[in-house]
Order: structure tokens, then C-alpha cells, then sequence
């Protein structure tokens, strides 16, 4: 604990040197400049309009996830009769059908993933915008959590392709998208853009002007 205090505090930031990455092409330059020489991007020490886009953009998410979990997410015709089902009694009729490798992926992909996301990413912007009292630790890990779960991102969307293809296969049912399969689309977007638009720096900010809360 105590070696990662001291890390922290002797850690230099490019701020120090008086330097600054440009944000567009990664190029280190002197903060005295207004654009960057290789791409003329506009220079700035802190992105502090970041956060403002990725609250946003994580707010839509958390909204959309309302429709995307109460609607049909897949429409199953089978021998003319149609099966209407969320993403839980989705993963409920998987159950009872005995796919349960496949419900434990379906639950992991459009359960967990989604809301462990959301939280994750709110927990961070809040620790940020609020000045939260939590550990130095806990928001490096979250941090790290969160960089994890955005590479399987897509794992969501596969899952659903995977089993409308799967389906179809099977020439006595025939499956369809829907009404929740465009919030939950759009709240894979949304999760992903709001980690990405979001200018980490403002963390190690608050990290280096935080010494005593651990
Ligand atoms: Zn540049």
C-alpha cells in the first residue's frame, strides 16, 4: 500500500515538463503551442468538456436500457405461432429448452456486460465529477474492469446474430428482431462511446491533488 502511495506521488506528468499530447494524433508537444504541427488539431492541457459528453452519453444508455430489457428482443415463429421474448424470458425459455451454455452466454452478454458497463462507467464519472471519496485503488481497478469488458463489447451483438443464424438453421422456426434489439444496439454504442470520448487524464488529476484519501 505504502510503495503505491509513494509511486503516485513521485509519478511526473507530462504537465510537469510542460508538455502535452495532442489528443487527435498522440504527438507530444510544448503546451505553449495553440495546434499541433503535425495535425493541426487544437491543443489543450485537459479535455474538461469530456466528461460533460460522457455523462451524456451514459445517461442515454441507462435510459435505453429500460426499452431494450421490456420489449421483445426476438420474434420466434414456430409452425405459424409466435413467440415474443425479452432478454430475460429469453434466457429463462433457454433454460427450460436445456441450453444452458448457451443461456449462462446470452445472460453474460446481455445482462452482465451491459450493466456492469453502466455501472462501472458511472461509478468513474461520478469519483471524477463529485470528487467521491473512494480509494485510489478501487478506481484504478475499476478503471482497468472497464477497459476489460469494452474489448468484449461486441461479444453482446455476436451473441444475437449467433442465435437469429442458429435459429434459422432449424428450417420449422423462423426468428426476427424485436422492438428492443435497436436500444439495446444503440446502448452498446452509447457505453462504448462515453469510455471513449471521456479524457482519462482528469482522473490522474484528481489522484495527484487527492494524497490523503488513500
Ligand atoms: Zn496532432
Amino acid at each position: 500500500m505504502n510503495s503505491n502511495k509513494s509511486t503516485y506521488e513521485s509519478m511526473t506528468q507530462g504537465s510537469h515538463l510542460n508538455l502535452l499530447s495532442c489528443p487527435k494524433c498522440q504527438m507530444v508537444c510544448s503546451n505553449e503551442l495553440e495546434k499541433c504541427p503535425r495535425c493541426e488539431n487544437e491543443l489543450a492541457v485537459r479535455d474538461k468538456s469530456s466528461l460533460q459528453k460522457a455523462w451524456a452519453l451514459l445517461i442515454t444508455a441507462a435510459i435505453l436500457l429500460i426499452p431494450a430489457n421490456i420489449y421483445p428482443i426476438s420474434i420466434i415463429t414456430k409452425q405459424g405461432k409466435e413467440t415474443h421474448d425479452t432478454i430475460f424470458s429469453g434466457i429463462l425459455h433457454t433454460i427450460h429448452l436445456g441450453m444452458i451454455p448457451i443461456a449462462i452466454i446470452l445472460f453474460i452478454a446481455s445482462i452482465l456486460v451491459p450493466w456492469l458497463k453502466i455501472i462501472g462507467l458511472a461509478t468513474y464519472l461520478s469519483a471524477i465529477s463529485f470528487n467521491l471519496p473512494l480509494s485510489k485503488r478501487f478506481l484504478m481497478k475499476g478503471f482497468h474492469i472497464i477497459e476489460w469488458i469494452g474489448r468484449w463489447s461486441m461479444l453482446d451483438l455476436c451473441v444475437i446474430s449467433l442465435t437469429v443464424a442458429l435459429v434459422n438453421m432449424g428450417q420449422l422456426l423462423d426468428a426476427k428482431p424485436g422492438i428492443a434489439a435497436t436500444p439495446f444496439a444503440l446502448v452498446i454504442l452509447f457505453t462504448q462511446l462515453a469510455a471513449k470520448v471521456l479524457d482519462t487524464r482528469l482522473l490522474w488529476d484528481r489522484l495527484e491533488s487527492n494524497h490523503d484519501s488513500d
